[in-house]
């Protein structure tokens, strides 16, 4: 369906001062808010039409693009003007409607709150992630029990028995208090959340037995979490909506998982590129040979030049961990090959290698092309 021009919706002119873009977004408000049209749908395309139309006259910036480009202006842009919801609506502009006596919980509980309820914010948990390397390798799913606040089954959340509501007496129904005090400067005017109802605009006439009140109760629940691959030791990610729930049916807080790296018994991470020690034989790395170099999923095969010198780094491209949200961009693997000296040998062994001792070819004899230690350093960080 074609948008209508945010100007016809609103009803005024291109000329339209602010006081009258907001007048006439106030009327249009009231005259579609839930409150007044309970479960009426098209009600509800008119109230968010008629924000979406004001958020965007009403911003001078964006207004300015507007009227440039009309609406491919905000076409596919983030923070553009499509899309906002209810929660949106009243968190921009509850003050538009601030005096009219509108209980925003009255449709919000569908949705978790307005303006008003959104003070109602239940707090965030955080939990540890322990993970292995190969679980960072390919991303994991882990489920995790954690105790936490939960909407209470008996009432729904809402903490009164039987939805027995009355209006705040404090506030009237409007969940702020206005405080007209007098000073040297004239009236002063200050206007708070309602202490007595914590600006729900109503309090419970008869209190759920099994919350007390409250909305919510201690439970254990089982969370599943989709950690991506790539994460890294300390990283924090949020699953919103899956910490406490808060009190009287309002928003919940997020889960926020935090990465915690279990050491590996052949890997030191760096970055995303995985080190390693490989150990060979005196005889090996003299005549050359097939060593296995481990991977995170399994081992690789590489082949050593005859006479590969201790320090000689092996690097095998792309076999290190992804990068997080892009698995086709990987760290390597560098393996470091260190040739073993034996510590125990017998008779025989003592005799075979003085007899090596007096050969002039087992000498070092460094011709300048080996690679020295800070090459070899100097690749690690490459
Ligand atoms: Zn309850
Ligand atoms: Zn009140």
């Amino acid at each position: 369906m074609a948008k209508r021009d945010y100007y016809e919706v609103l009803g005024v002119s291109r000329t339209a001062t602010p006081e009258e873009l907001k007048k006439a977004y106030r009327k249009l408000a009231l005259q579609y808010h839930p409150d007044r049209n309970p479960g009426d749908k098209a009600a509800e395309e008119k109230f968010k039409e008629a924000a979406e139309a004001y958020d965007v006259l009403s911003d001078p910036q964006k207004k300015a693009r507007y009227d440039q480009f009309g609406h491919s202006a905000f076409e596919g842009a983030a923070g553009g003007a499509a899309g906002m919801d209810m929660n949106d609506i009243f968190s921009h502009f509850g003050d538009i409607f601030e005096g009219f006596g509108f209980n925003f919980g009255g449709f919000g509980g569908q949705r978790g709150g307005g303006n008003r309820r959104a003070a109602n914010k239940g707090s965030n948990l955080r939990i540890k992630a322990r993970l292995t390397l190969e679980e960072i390798d390919k991303g994991v799913e882990k489920k995790f029990k954690v105790k936490k606040q939960v909407a209470c089954k008996t009432c729904g959340g809402t903490g009164a028995k039987g939805s027995s509501y009355e209006t705040c007496p404090h506030c009237h129904g409007s969940g702020v208090v206005v405080e007209v005090r007098r000073t040297i400067l004239g009236q002063m005017q200050t206007q708070s959340v309602c202490p007595h109802c914590g600006g729900e605009g109503r309090i419970i006439k008869d209190k759920c037995h099994d919350c007390r009140g409250e909305g919510i109760v201690e439970a254990e629940e089982v969370v599943t979490v989709n950690v991506p691959a790539g994460v890294a030791e300390g990283m924090q990610f949020a699953i919103s909506g899956k910490g406490n729930a808060a009190r009287h049916g309002g928003v919940p807080g997020d889960l926020i998982v935090v990465v915690e790296e279990i050491p590996h018994e052949r890997f030191e991470r760096q970055g995303n590129n995985l080190y390693c020690d490989i150990y060979v034989s005196f005889a090996d790395a003299s005549l050359g040979c097939t060593v296995e170099v481990p991977t995170l999923d399994g081992k690789a095969r590489v082949k050593l030049e005859p006479g590969t010198q201790s320090g000689k780094i092996l690097r095998l491209r792309g076999k290190g961990l992804p990068e997080v949200n892009n698995r086709f961009s990987r760290g390597d693997i560098l393996a470091c090959v260190n040739v073993w000296v034996p510590q125990h040998l017998s008779r025989d062994d003592k005799a075979l290698l003085e007899k090596m001792r007096d050969s002039a070819s087992f000498s070092p004899n460094p011709t300048g092309k080996e690679r020295r230690f800070i090459d070899r350093v100097r690749d690690l960080f490459n």
